[in-house]
């Protein structure tokens, strides 16, 4: 009876454990869809995987005896390649600039894929597959998780500019799905050969070793044609990836933790994805095998007027005595670490009585949230930003649109050039703002590669430099405003 108690206990343990994983993992995602609840989400979750981990090493209590001699050891091994992993992670998340987060995401990314084949590697070469569904699902783990490690990585390379050109040659897509149909030969192959439906002449072993060279080739191939700036939204569908190979693993191991925590991660990966793709008015097939950004130049409209560029002062002076401001922040923001310098120009405009918003398009920057994790680093009260539905209307009523290193999602070509690659794209319509001031280095393009009819309006100035500098200065002017006023 009471060995009975000691058999089923382990996983009872166990089951209830993951639960409490799968419980902290699905509120705290909930708490993570408001930038208000946010950081005690990711603390949520946190504490989920936290308690995943935990659970895993309860399985040490429920292994067969061949595997008992090594418990010891494989537990230590553990345990080393936790603290040096999560040293590391800390070390990298505290050092990481802002502008290199979707790099580093990337190669996180990457790396969850990369132990999701690990896995699926284990379940292969130790004969953990054994039905022939599991076999199935070791494959497509070992496939999914293979191809989201090598394709991260490239994404990780072209991000950083590593790989500074897509890679891309006559007939590409006809020879990588050549690669990808004859890696599921091989994965087909694999199957017959453990059913015994058929033999082979190379061994099991040798078999796996090529499964996993071509899933991580086909990886290679499909990521180096697709443009650098394209790679946020493929890390995003390699996000959901990793998660579904996780999730096949988790089947294979009977490890509910990895299924669920897998699904959580496929659902909202794709979710995401699809998400961006929307905001950008382009569809996920149009990501993965156009050439985006770089053959537009062309198909630009006429555009009429000229660029007024004005100084950093005259324009702060104007903004102090504007009685509404729209803000829409963009990735140059984030490029010039700006963001404290922005709300302390801000906090001064408030205090001389204007009102001031910010407006944020869902995929300004380069990756989603950017801004909002931006302004909230500056200590920007959440209550003063809105996101593009909520905020558009008001830009018609609104004396000056601020824009600081935004380009194409303040472009009103995506309204009406129907040849452009932004069209259709929701914007914001700083355009329709009384007085608009543009800060920007210079004539430099945006992510999509085009010019900006909204520089060249007659309601619009360009402040040209450095968005730090520029506010620099702006603020200067504003405080020697106060000071003459004073004296
Ligand atoms: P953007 O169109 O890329 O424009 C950024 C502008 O910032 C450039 O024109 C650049 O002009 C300026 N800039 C760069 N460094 C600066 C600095 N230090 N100081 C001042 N200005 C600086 O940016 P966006 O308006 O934020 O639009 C985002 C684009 O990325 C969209 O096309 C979106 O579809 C795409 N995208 C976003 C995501 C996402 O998840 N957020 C994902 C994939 C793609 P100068 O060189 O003249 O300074």
């Amino acid at each position: 009876m009471m060995s009975d108690l000691f058999k089923i206990l382990p996983e009872a343990v166990i089951g209830a454990v993951d639960l409490i994983a799968t419980f902290l993992f699905m509120y705290g995602l909930k708490r993570m869809s408001s930038p208000v609840t946010a950081p005690s989400g990711i603390k949520v979750a946190g504490v989920g995987m936290a308690v995943a981990i935990l659970a895993s090493f309860l399985y040490a209590f429920d292994i067969g005896a061949t595997a008992k001699p090594f418990l010891l050891l494989n537990l230590g091994l553990a345990v080393l390649a936790i603290a040096i992993g999560g040293g590391l992670a800390w070390w990298a998340g505290r050092t990481v600039a802002m502008t290199a987060m979707p790099q580093m995401v990337a190669i996180y990314n990457g790396l969850g894929g990369g132990a999701a084949a690990a896995i699926a590697a284990f379940e292969l070469f130790g004969d953990k597959a054994d039905g022939v569904t599991q076999l199935v699902f070791s494959l497509l783990g070992a496939l999914i998780g293979a191809v989201s490690f090598s394709g991260s990585v490239i994404a990780w390379a072209k991000l950083d500019e590593v790989l500074k050109k897509p890679l891309r040659f006559p007939g590409q897509q006809i020879f990588n799905g050549l690669v990808a149909i004859a890696t599921l030969a091989v994965g087909g192959y694999i199957v017959a050969v453990s059913r015994g439906t058929i033999t082979s002449p190379v061994a099991m072993p040798v078999l796996i070793y090529i499964f996993f060279g071509a899933t991580l080739l086909f990886g290679i191939l499909m990521t180096l044609p697709i443009g650098g700036a394209d790679m946020p939204v493929v890390i995003s569908i390699y996000n959901a990836l990793t998660g579904l190979a996780v999730s096949l693993d988790g089947f294979v191991l009977e490890n509910p933790a990895l299924m669920i925590a897998g699904m959580v991660v496929g659902a909202a990966g794709t979710l995401l994805t699809l998400l961006m793709a929307k905001a950008m008015n382009r569809s996920v097939s149009n990501i993965l095998f156009s050439n985006f950004g770089t053959v537009v130049e062309q198909k630009q409209g006429a555009i009429k007027g000229s660029l007024k560029p004005v100084e950093a002062s005259d324009a702060g002076i104007f903004m102090r005595y504007a009685s509404s401001l729209i803000v829409v922040p963009g990735y140059g923001l984030a490029a010039a670490q700006a963001q404290g310098k922005l709300y302390e120009f801000v906090k001064l405009l408030q205090a001389a009585g204007v009102s001031v918003k910010f407006a944020i398009h869902p995929v300004a920057g380069r990756m989603p949230g950017q801004m909002d994790v931006l302004l909230a680093e500056a200590g920007v009260p959440y209550d003063m930003i809105f996101q593009l539905e909520d905020i558009n209307d008001d830009f018609a009523n609104t004396d000056v649109a601020l824009v600081i290193g935004a380009n194409d999602v303040v472009n009103p070509a995506a309204r009406t050039e129907k040849t452009s690659p932004i069209y259709g794209m929701p914007i914001l319509n700083a355009d329709k703002a009384k007085k608009v001031y543009v800060i920007k280095r210079g004539q430099g393009k945006g992510y999509a590669g085009i010019v900006n009819a909204l520089f060249y309006g007659d309601n619009c100035n360009m402040v040209y430099g450095d968005a730090a500098a520029v506010l620099t200065k702006m603020i200067e002017a504003v405080r020697a405003l106060g000071t003459k006023a004073a004296a």
